[in-house]
């Protein structure tokens, strides 16, 4: 008898009709004899304005009780898909995560989890119930309810295949598996068989929502395989994995992007040790994230300018915390919004010479300017203006024969 977990996204429970079709793929795997766990996420929209709610009520909403808001919606989703198992004459109940529990470390709304308790779960499947538990929750050690960061269920998913042993995790979302790029903003996106962790890892840390790099870092380190499946349409899905048997051998796995990133450059500030220190401390403490960040040259060995990128709805705060910041000196604050930061991403690349002049030389032929360049060993990452980005994604996906 096999144990497998079964993950559902917002959308896939998206409304009344939509757990009943959920509830049935719940069956097919129950009749086929196996252990089945399931995690949901909350009705897609519902978290959106949970969080909204919590700005209307206040700017500096308190972190706890954002927790305890934006976690109530997989409740009911939960309680939803139990009730309907129930209803088709199956043995189910739902479990919010104090319940389990799953005790997670690290500050309010993005926690990462540490353990989940499996000794009433196991109870439960051995008199063969299906226990529905919800994504993206969990409590502090002071008992408080603690978030795992947006799109958290699918971290959820991952741990509990890891503390349950579990031999399959499935997450079934709205698209039928992890394409080349986004399906949904280029057509000619290709479905990929099979992706190697770091791949995926990068991909979703770049901007491809369809999994959360949390939960890919925790499949990697606990050597979980993920399958990600639609629960729209019966189709073969995508297999992440550590495994190397039966790769492609394309160079280029997927091509990320994001949205809404802003640049900030710091002309003349000196040249000296510590200075960027002093720059990114206030940015650290405010939990400001900073994404690529460049310096230029000293050209006479006393100033330089500083150039790194955020994301646009950090932008007033830091270009705030940059002119109150006493322990640094510079000429100029310039900064640039509407900005996007397209990569290429694929272990090919590794033993492949020549690819980041082919992606330059793509972007150039139509005339997309590149503002800032990061590279590492499996990818190569540049920032361009928002209005090329889908310019920028067709040309490459070609370069690199995706199309
Ligand atoms: P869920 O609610 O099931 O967690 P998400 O919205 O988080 O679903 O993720 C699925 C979405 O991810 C898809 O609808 C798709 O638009 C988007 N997406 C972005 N990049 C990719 C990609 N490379 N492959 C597949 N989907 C992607
Ligand atoms: N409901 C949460 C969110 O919208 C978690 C999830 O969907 O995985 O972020
Ligand atoms: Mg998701």
């Amino acid at each position: 008898m096999k144990t497998i977990v079964l993950k559902f996204g917002g959308t896939s429970v998206g409304s009344i009709d939509r757990i009943k079709k959920v509830c049935k793929i719940i069956a097919f795997y129950k009749k086929q004899k196996n252990k089945v766990v399931v995690v949901s996420s909350a009705m897609s929209g519902v978290t959106n304005e949970l969080v909204n709610k919590s700005k209307l009520i206040s700017s500096n909403f308190d972190r706890a009780e954002y927790d305890a808001l934006v976690s109530t919606g997989e409740q009911a989703s939960c309680a939803l898909i139990a009730g309907r198992l129930k209803h088709n004459g199956f043995k189910s109940r739902s479990w919010i995560s104090w319940q389990l529990p799953i005790l997670t470390d690290g500050p309010h709304s993005s926690a990462r989890i540490i353990s989940v308790g499996i000794k009433e779960l196991n109870k439960y499947l051995n008199l063969g119930g299906i226990p529905i538990i919800t994504g993206f929750q969990g409590i502090s050690n002071d008992f408080r309810i603690t978030t795992i960061g947006r799109s958290g269920s699918d971290a959820t998913a991952i741990m509990l295949a890891k503390f349950i042993k579990a031999e399959e995790c499935i997450i079934y979302t709205d698209v039928d598996g992890v394409y080349t790029t986004d399906p949904r903003q280029y057509k000619k996106a290709k479905k990929i068989k099979k992706i190697f962790y770091d791949e995926m890892l990068e991909m979703a840390s770049l901007g491809s929502k369809v999994m959360q790099p949390t939960s890919v870092q925790d499949a990697k380190l606990n050597k979980i395989d993920i399958k990600v499946k639609s629960s729209f349409v019966k189709k073969s899905g995508t297999l992440i994995t550590g495994s190397k048997k039966t790769f492609s051998n394309q160079i280029i796995t997927g091509i990320s992007s994001t949205k809404n990133d802003a640049k900030i450059t710091i002309v003349g500030v000196k040249d000296k040790p510590g200075v960027a220190a002093s720059i990114f401390r206030p940015l650290s403490k405010n939990l400001i994230n900073v994404d690529m960040v460049v310096q230029n040259i000293s050209q006479n060995g006393n100033e330089t300018d500083l150039t790194f990128t955020i994301k646009s709805e950090d932008l007033k705060k830091t270009q705030r915390l940059i002119k109150k910041n006493k322990s640094i000196s510079y000429k100029k604050l310039s900064f640039d919004k509407d900005l996007s930061k397209v990569s290429i991403i694929g272990v090919g690349m590794i033993t492949t010479p020549g690819i980041t002049y082919r992606m330059f030389q793509a972007l150039a032929s139509k005339k997309i300017n590149i503002l800032v360049i990061s590279t590492s060993e499996i990818k190569i990452s540049v920032l361009i203006s928002s209005k090329n980005v889908k310019k920028a994604v067709a040309v490459l996906h070609k370069e690199f024969k995706l199309d």
